[in-house]
């Protein structure tokens, strides 16, 4: 084992004394059931010391992962309601995920895709498979934008990257490319000319989604691979998950979304986690997330404000779930609540404020 391959294993994580060795059995009964691995990068920065520590929690087992609610799913976001064909799922209209790859640098303990994902998960499309998805894309000529996400794209090499650039190049009708990913935070060295050459190569408008949770992940490694990323025309937006002892609480998330902002990453969504197996420790209930996204307003910027958003279960897409600051009153009047949550009424009457 070395740290500089990233750990894989139950027994990783102990020799690398980021787990007691007393833990180790219980997680490795969590490994054999989910996938796992740590980056050197994100490795770094657990404090083996901090039993509470954030970092760890996203990406050490625990097995509080082996309790599965009745609500859970395998498929918690409906993924194969809307696949066509394999490697593509096609839910809104002017969009598909193109899914090119189910490995990820990094297995995130509340993954929505837990059991798609890592060595056991989807496995990687065929060249037919993969054949099949572009000429899907190629014949939907409704479809404007392709999101590549997985498993992490990124840790495709650059030379399938390209490859896969080049096939998109030939659809005229995308316009936009976006990829879905946790490289540039997780595994920072990656991102380097030759793989921005290669997302460039599309011709086509490319954006990418950052998943980050915890301002910690924003290392000046980190913020580094991002200003490679932006300088060379590549539009960053974030992608959050609201976690039960990782970011749940005011400061974090200000800081969070600061982070991003000051990373010339516009905040884009922070989803509710997903009904997937094995995480009902990281969820907060609707209420206690409408009230810490409220909380931001005012607070920070408005730069910094995400949407709050909830993927409805079955396949429905994603609905906008922070508390409404607007309720209608009698006849065309309207309450509104500022940022302290005060009420006011709209039109106002009279001359007062
Ligand atoms: C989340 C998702 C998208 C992207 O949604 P946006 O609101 O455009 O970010 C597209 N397709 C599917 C199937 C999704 O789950
Ligand atoms: S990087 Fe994304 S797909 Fe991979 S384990 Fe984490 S949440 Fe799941």
């Amino acid at each position: 084992m070395s740290v500089d391959r990233g750990l894989k294993s139950a027994a990783d994580l102990v020799d690398a004394a980021l787990v007691p060795a007393e833990r180790l059995a219980g997680i490795a009964r969590v490994a054999e059931r989910y996938a796992v691995a740590v980056t050197p990068a994100m490795a770094a920065l657990i404090d083996p010391a901090d039993p509470a520590d954030p970092i760890a929690r996203q990406f050490v087992p625990d097995p509080a992962e082996l309790a599965i609610l009745p609500e859970e799913r395998a498929d918690p976001i409906g993924d194969f309601a809307h696949s066509p064909v394999e490697g593509i799922v096609h839910r809104y209209p002017d969009r598909v995920l193109l899914k090119a790859v189910h490995v990820c640098p990094v297995y995130c303990r509340f993954c929505f895709r837990r059991e798609m994902v890592g060595p056991a998960g989807l496995g990687t499309p065929s060249p037919q498979a993969l054949d099949d998805a572009f000429a899907y894309i190629a014949a939907h000529e409704e479809i404007w934008e392709v999101i590549l996400t997985g498993g992490d794209p990124l840790v495709l090499s650059v030379r399938r990257l390209a490859e896969l650039m080049a096939r998109l190049a030939g659809i005229a009708h995308v316009k936009v490319v976006r990829f879905h990913t946790r490289i540039p935070v997780v595994e920072p060295e990656r991102i380097d000319a030759g793989l921005v050459a290669a997302l460039k190569s599309c011709g086509k408008a490319v954006y990418v989604a950052l998943h980050a949770n915890h301002p910690r992940e924003l290392t000046s490694a980190a913020r580094d691979a991002c200003t490679l990323l932006v300088d060379n025309g590549i539009v960053m937006v974030s992608q959050s998950v609201l976690l039960k002892g990782v970011n749940d609480d005011p400061e974090t998330l200000a800081a969070l979304m600061r982070a991003f902002v000051e990373a010339r990453i516009k905040p884009y969504y922070l989803h509710h986690p997903d009904l997937a197996p094995g995480t009902s420790h990281f969820r907060l209930s609707i209420a206690e997330g409408q009230a810490l996204v409220a909380g931001l307003r005012g607070r920070i910027s408005g730069l910094c404000q995400p949407t709050y958003v909830l993927d409805i279960p079955g396949g429905h897409g994603k609905a906008d779930i922070g508390a409404s600051s607007i309720r209608p009153m009698e006849e065309g009047c309207y309450s509104v609540a500022d940022y302290r949550g005060e009420e006011h009424r709209y039109p106002p009457v009279g001359g007062e404020g």
